[in-house]
């Protein structure tokens, strides 16, 4: 008869004790199993944080490989800096910008090339000279617009979770903000047209529309229509902030698409009360791309005049070059495919992981498009499984920095952004997330339990 050695025995006992936990249910366990896991677990974690990794996936940044998709942008004017209207685009003027690449904007934002602004490289800085306009200018004439600061309370809606740096804007002119549950239409319009008819302060809304930031939701046909339609029973002063920041950035050809807010805007004669937003930042350099504003005719005028003082124009030498790089929207979508090529197998690792690790100890939102996944962990834990991961060498955004202020009330969503690391680090990391996540988890549950 043959004996095992009793290491071996005992080994495939932890093995088998281990799968037998990994089976369970993390809530039929018992006080002496989740002991038990949570040991496992601290051990796991204590070997990953000997590895000393230093990985962050906190910002939706493009990786190298996909700013390389772009290099052609470099040496594509060949000493050619005429537009296609003969304006030589290394001198002062246009501030409207040149009209071939706000035929690019229109095609992005589905809105006419004549409503379409194009400047500098940031759609964020378009955004807050916007903010300020409305907050210390208003408008006047046919567009009439009291300056928010004008009010008592101006107030911002905000579908939360939402993108930390329009919150910043809103901090940065004292807005006061109110959040709206995001759902998977896009935000809770009952909420939104509630608070309308019922607080005249409510001067704007952020929206994300295409895959937003961090949910990943894109807005239905009847979100889009809702949200044209406000101006019909908002404050003549109310602005909807429409950031399309990723209107083009699908991962698979089956992504939802976005109805025309313009569209909906002329059908409801609320043209004012809309300022759209879109960037090639996640399309061509994020540091060096082109940014676009439309809105009514009026709207822009208003713009331009404020804009007048800050600047003769904007970039247009870095427009031709986007707008030769950058032909139509064929060449447009085609390239956007490459970036899905490198993009949707990262996506792709963080779902993979998130299904099979993390079924029981939170939720997530499904995308096929954008920068962001958003993860929500049981109630009260984000911030210190945001801990535990910097302490094994993984950064994650700050908990709280998708809510207004940077508080999240529940205390129980993180946003990931994949784009920027490797594959092979992008899955390090991944296993530092999920190992954190269930630590933290398991050691509720034991402190609930006892
Ligand atoms: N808007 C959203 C929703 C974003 O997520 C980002 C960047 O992450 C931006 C705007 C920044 O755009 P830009 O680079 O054009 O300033």
């Amino acid at each position: 008869m043959l004996f095992k050695d009793s290491n071996i025995v005992k080994i495939e006992y932890i093995h088998n004790f281990q799968l037998f936990l990994i089976q369970m249910s993390i809530h039929s366990m018992k006080p002496t199993q989740l002991d038990a896991l949570a040991t496992e677990l601290h051990a796991s974690y204590q070997s990953l944080k000997n590895k000393r990794l230093n990985l962050d996936i906190t910002r939706g940044k493009p990786s190298p490989e996909q700013l390389s998709l772009s290099e052609n942008l470099d040496g594509i004017l060949n000493n050619n800096f005429l537009s296609a209207a003969g304006e030589d685009t290394r001198n002062y003027g246009n501030l409207r910008g040149l009209s071939e690449i706000c035929e690019l904007g229109s095609s992005i934002l589905k809105t006419p090339a004549s409503q379409v602004l194009t400047g500098g490289n940031s759609s964020l800085s378009l955004m807050h000279m916007t903010a300020m306009l409305q907050y210390t200018n208003g408008t006047k004439g046919s567009n009439a617009a009291s300056p928010w600061q004008s009010l008592d309370n101006p107030t911002f809606i905000c579908p939360v979770p939402g993108y930390d740096r329009h919150f910043s804007i809103c901090e940065a002119l004292d807005i006061n903000m109110i959040t709206v549950p995001m759902l998977a239409t896009g935000p809770d319009m009952d909420a939104v047209e509630k608070l309308i008819t019922e607080n005249d302060q409510i001067v704007g809304m952020w929206c994300v529309p295409r895959f937003s930031n961090p949910t990943g939701v894109t807005y239905d046909k009847t979100t889009v229509e809702r949200i044209a339609k406000l101006g019909t029973i908002a404050q003549p002063y109310f602005r909807v902030f429409w950031d399309n920041a990723y209107a083009v950035h699908s991962l698979s050809d089956n992504a939802p698409e976005l109805n025309s807010i313009w569209v909906h805007c002329v059908k409801y004669s609320t043209e004012d009360s809309v300022w759209q937003f879109a960037s090639t930042s996640k399309a061509t350099f994020a540091g060096s791309g082109i940014a676009w504003v439309a809105s009514s005719t009026n709207n822009l005028k208003a713009l331009e005049s404020l804009l007048g003082i800050t600047t003769i124009g904007a970039d247009k030498v870095n427009q031709l070059r986007h707008a030769r790089f950058l032909t139509d929207e064929s060449a447009l979508k085609a390239h956007m495919q490459l970036h899905a090529k490198t993009l949707k197998p990262k996506f792709d690792i963080v779902f993979d992981s998130l299904e099979s690790e993390l079924a029981e100890f939170g939720s997530w939102t499904h995308t096929d498009g954008g920068y962001f996944i958003s993860f929500d962990a049981n109630f009260g834990l984000a911030t210190q499984i945001i801990e535990l991961a910097a302490q094994a060498g993984l950064k994650l955004t700050p908990a709280g920095a998708t809510y207004p202020y940077g508080k999240d009330p529940e205390d129980r969503n993180i946003r990931i952004a994949p784009s920027f690391p490797s594959e092979d680090e992008l899955r390090k990391a991944m296993k530092i997330f999920t190992v954190c996540v269930k630590l933290a988890t398991i050691k509720q549950l034991i402190d609930q339990a006892s």
